[in-house]
């Protein structure tokens, strides 16, 4: 069978999955008996499955479709593209338009001191762009010691094996003998999890206090930099206290370390500004992009160069020995600068910070009140919520994950996408969700925290 033109029923398809799909962050021999979801076409918010269920899509794919499903604009850029130069390559000394042009939007949306782009294929590939950049920036400084990277544990930067090192996610640390050396990982702002009985405040500065007490451990001559995203997304939407990045950005100034705002998922729009670097008014030395810059549409990524690195690798670096054959694609570059002009023709970033992220964030946070919710929080168009053993003494459940997949489960059942991180519920909906299908998303998400509770009840 290789036809998928023919109309293939949902057993068949999952037949055929089973059979020869290896999907990634799954276990394949119990998605193998259980099957697989078939998700055959989407609109705006919503998905719809292979038995014709329609699904609002709480978590916009992986957190990249920003402008929202079935744009033709994208689609029909992509024909043009692929009819008048489908594939050229920016090595030795080659350029075409999709790239050039695309490069300028990019300086113009950034913010004002990044002015170069390095494209790559994914937010994976960008953060492997980045580790070696930072090293040949520090190299051509004369600082060659100058070299560990200082993450987060719980961090997400991807799942290459640069990308999955500086990540701190264990589990992922666990295949392959990770993290690789010259990578150390510190504690993440949650305070939730984490802050015990300090005010998130008091909590925030502890967290990164942890920065300068490792720079301190590792001495500032063998520290190159240090990687986060403003707001941790695939370990639970973490928003860090007020006080945390304030603090951060003291820490990094006062010794001579770069900072990367993986700016994955923050960017374009999430957070209510175009990037989370201004929601916190971080100024970035490097800004890994991708998800949102083509809304998941074609993969492209890329990673924002700031003046202070870009001058040095310029002038001095001669040779930069790295690149990717799909860096700067011309067919996911004109795709990715079309989905750039809806976001700003069509004021889709200033919407949601005057209008749908401020009603999404009122609603969200009246789940805080639901007796298996322990903290609701969220920024613009990201939330969480953290479902909970015991309410009044924040106790979580010992068996971490269960409850959380519980709900997941009935969330897809009930017509809802909300992912399940431990038991930390979390959405992330395509930027163009209006009011109305906010209020679908919270009765869907109030009605399966219910159906959750009652089983988490009955044991
Ligand atoms: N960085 C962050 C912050 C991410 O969230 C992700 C993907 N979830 C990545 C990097 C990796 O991106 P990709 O899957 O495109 O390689």
């Amino acid at each position: 069978m290789n036809d998928m033109t023919l109309p293939l029923d949902t057993a068949q398809l999952q037949a055929l999955d089973r059979k020869h799909h290896f999907h990634p962050f799954s276990d394949n021999k119990a998605l193998g008996q259980e099957g697989a979801r078939v998700i055959t076409r989407a609109e705006g918010v919503y998905l719809e499955d292979s038995d014709g269920n329609r699904i609002l899509d709480g978590m916009a794919g992986l957190w990249c479709v920003n402008i929202g499903y079935g744009r033709k604009e994208l689609a029909d850029v992509a024909y043009r593209q692929m009819q008048e130069l489908p594939y050229y390559n920016s090595f030795f000394k080659t350029s075409h338009p999709p790239a050039i042009a695309l490069a300028e939007k990019l300086v113009e949306v950034t913010p004002a001191h990044l002015n170069h782009v390095f494209f790559t294929g994914s937010g994976s590939e960008s953060n492997d762009t980045v580790l070696r950049m930072v090293r040949r920036y520090w190299d051509l400084q004369g600082k060659p010691g100058k070299k560990t990277i200082i993450s987060r544990q719980n961090a997400y930067h991807g799942s290459t094996v640069a990308g999955a090192s500086l990540g701190g996610m264990k589990p992922m640390h666990a295949h392959g003998d990770l993290p690789i050396p010259g990578i150390v990982h510190i504690q993440q702002p949650y305070w939730f999890g984490e802050g015990g009985d300090q005010s998130p405040e008091e909590f925030g500065l502890q967290a990164a206090k942890a920065l300068e007490d490792k720079i301190l451990e590792l001495g500032e001559d063998k520290v190159a930099a240090f990687i986060a995203e403003p707001i941790q997304g695939a370990g639970g939407v973490i928003v860090p206290p007020s006080t945390y990045w304030p603090a951060v950005k003291e820490i990094l100034a006062r010794y001579d370390i770069l900072l990367i705002a993986d700016e994955v998922i923050c960017g374009f729009g999430r957070t209510g500004e175009w990037f989370g670097s201004q929601y916190y008014d971080l100024k970035p030395d490097l800004m890994p992009i991708a998800k949102g810059l083509s809304s998941g549409y074609l993969p492209i990524g890329g990673v924002m160069v700031g003046d202070r690195v870009a001058d040095v690798l310029l002038e001095k670096g001669g040779d930069f020995n790295h690149g990717y054959t799909y860096s700067g694609h011309p067919v996911a570059a004109a795709v990715a600068l079309e989905n750039i002009r809806i976001l700003q023709d069509e004021n889709i970033v200033e919407t949601v910070k005057a209008e749908t992220a401020p009603y999404l964030q009122k609603r969200w946070k009246e789940l805080a009140d639901h007796p298996l919710v322990g903290e609701a929080r969220g920024v613009g168009m990201v939330g969480a919520i953290e479902l909970v053993a015991d309410k009044a003494a924040r106790t979580r459940f010992d068996d971490q994950g269960t409850t959380g997949t519980l709900c997941r489960d009935f969330c897809f059942k009930n017509g809802l996408v909300m992912r399940a991180v431990g038991d930390t519920m979390i959405i992330s909906p395509p930027l163009v969700i209006n009011h109305a299908e906010i209020d679908e998303l919270i009765e869907k998400a109030v009605r399966c925290l219910d159906l959750t509770f009652e089983a988490v009840r009955k044991g």
